[in-house]
């Protein structure tokens, strides 16, 4: 790499920043917006310092105050950050946050403070239909799942294969069970099932994240830009046609340039049943514009919010809430309520594709398992909901599915919570990693005790001797945390934790 190291003050080490001349890496140009920022010299004092690292905890893995007093120990100085509930940052720390057991366990997100609001201003409910139209890597996805309690059907779409493999990292990590991920273009969403809300997180030209790239905008191809041209508007488009009358759209960006904020929701304004629904925020913020470089904009525009290095010490942002307005749907004969409940059916116990009678025979087994060998709850199971895919059981929280309406096959339904039990050669159950790290403190019987040194051993593959006579599937856990599977063999103690994830977990615990 050419680039030069620079200290990161918000983690107190040393980091690697590539500050390459590329061609394609253009200083973002921020004079033009000189005329449109009250407090301009405090906004280029921010845009030009890196800005800090600041994570969202997951409340459902864990509360504020335990992964504070975790990292804290560790050396690690957070603070609140005000006005964003879970919101922490970190001012000092040994090493990057994000090498840490805590989120490799999932019980924190790394995220830009400014992205932390979009969630909340989308405000899902438990129970409700969400789509989250351009998901990957998945920051808005898993705090909205968050806020919406595990129940309800949040369906995260991406268009690009590898950003997909980032995001179902990021949800199986966290352990998310009320997520469906779809593969596809968000301009092609089907039409069939309509939503509560839906967020369009759009690709854009990325000027909000100057502050991660020493000033620039990311490095992008200019067909890459030419995309993002059209492509915003489309996918807003779209968002409006999949909404319900009366729910919620929020068109979320990471410039500043209004040709790719105000000016999208101005043309949209004028020719959708759509109306701006105001955004009032307890933080600083800036209202939208409503005239830019001789351009008029719609004066309701004010109701849009621009968010600014200075105002929460991180990235840009733009925001705009619309309501699609009533009765605005098409007439084809339907009641509001049969067109809302149009598309949308309880989730199969099979995945598309598969077949198999014998889905309740797999399911009693794989339960009978967790409640006889593991000691977990029935009440805790009794929440989760299982569909078969080839051999394997998928555990998930959603009651219904938009899946059975998308015939024309342009969205693939690619995952649905995550997978949670696996079936051995001879049909025997064995819970996988993540539902182990899923259920946590539920797990009672069948735990092996480990220690660094064991683990060193486990996860470099090698076996590790324990007395007793316990074979097959076990739970690793260290101190009080369950880290996955393991199995009880006659050679020792083996871990079964994939190859990939047991290097980043060694290197968290620094046994690499
Ligand atoms: N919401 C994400 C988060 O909070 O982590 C960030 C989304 S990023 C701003 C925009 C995403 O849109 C990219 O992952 C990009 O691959 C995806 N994308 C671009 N064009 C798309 C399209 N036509 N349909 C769906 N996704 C698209």
């Amino acid at each position: 790499m050419t680039g030069k190291s620079t200290f990161h003050p918000s983690e107190g080490h040393l980091e690697r920043v590539d500050t390459s001349q590329s061609p394609r890496a253009e200083i973002v140009d921020l004079t033009r917006y000189r005329s449109v920022i009250s407090d301009w010299d405090r906004f280029r004092q921010f845009a030009a310092n890196p800005e800090p690292t600041v994570f969202r905890v997951c409340r459902r893995r864990v509360t504020p105050e335990e992964l504070i007093d975790r990292l804290t120990e560790q050396g690690f100085r957070v603070r609140k950050k005000d006005g964003l509930p879970d919101f922490y940052e970190v001012e000092e720390g040994p090493r990057p946050v994000s090498l840490t057991l805590e989120h490799w366990l999932g019980l924190f997100y790394v995220q830009q403070a400014s992205t932390g609001i979009a969630g909340p201003v989308l405000d899902p409910q438990p129970g409700e239909r969400v789509l989250d139209l351009c998901a990957a890597p998945g920051g808005k996805t898993t705090h909205i799942a968050e806020l919406m309690k595990e129940r309800g059907c949040l369906v995260a779409n991406e268009l690009n294969e590898n950003r997909i493999r980032g995001l179902l990292g990021n949800l199986y990590r966290l352990g998310v069970s009320n997520v469906l991920v779809a593969s596809g273009d968000g301009r092609e969403a089907p039409e069939q099932a309509l939503f509560d809300r839906v967020l369009v997180d759009a690709p854009c030209s990325g000027e909000g994240t100057l502050r991660r790239r020493a000033g620039r905008a990311p490095r992008q191809s200019s067909s890459f830009l030419g995309y993002v041209k059209k492509v915003q508007r489309r996918l807003l488009e779209k968002a409006i046609r999949v909404t319900k009358p009366g729910g919620t759209i929020l068109y979320v960006t990471c410039t500043f340039a209004p040709e790719e904020n105000e000016a999208v929701i101005n043309g949209i304004l004028r020719d959708h049943p759509v109306e701006i629904d105001p955004i009032k925020l307890q933080i600083p913020c800036a209202s939208g514009l409503t005239s830019f470089e001789g351009q008029r904009y719609d004066s309701t525009l004010e109701g849009s919010i621009r968010i600014y290095p200075q105002h929460l010490d991180s990235g840009g942002l733009f925001m705009a809430r619309l309501r699609r307005l009533e009765g605005s749907v098409g007439g084809d004969g339907l009641g509001a309520a049969e067109q809302e409940a149009e598309g949308w059916n309880a989730v199969p116990e099979l995945f598309p594709g598969n077949d198999s009678s014998d889905i309740a025979e797999l399911v009693g087994l794989a339960t009978d398992d967790l409640k006889s060998r593991f000691g977990v709850s029935p009440v805790r199971l009794d929440k989760c909901k299982w569909i078969l895919r080839g051999r394997r059981l998928w555990m998930h929280t959603m009651r219904e599915w938009p899946v059975d309406a998308w015939e024309t096959g342009v969205w693939r339904p690619i995952s649905i919570g995550f997978r949670a039990v696996e079936f051995d050669s001879r049909g025997r159950p064995r819970p996988t990693n993540d539902l182990l790290r899923w259920l946590g403190h539920e797990v009672h019987s069948r735990i092996v005790n480990v220690n660094n040194t064991q683990l060193h051993h486990l996860l470099t593959q090698r076996s590790v001797p324990v007395p007793g006579d316990l074979l097959g599937p076990v739970a690793l856990r260290r101190s009080t945390d369950i880290l996955g599977r393991g199995a009880m063999t006659r050679d020792g103690l083996k871990s079964e934790i994939p190859r990939s994830r047991a290097i980043d977990l060694a290197r968290a615990l620094e046994i690499d």
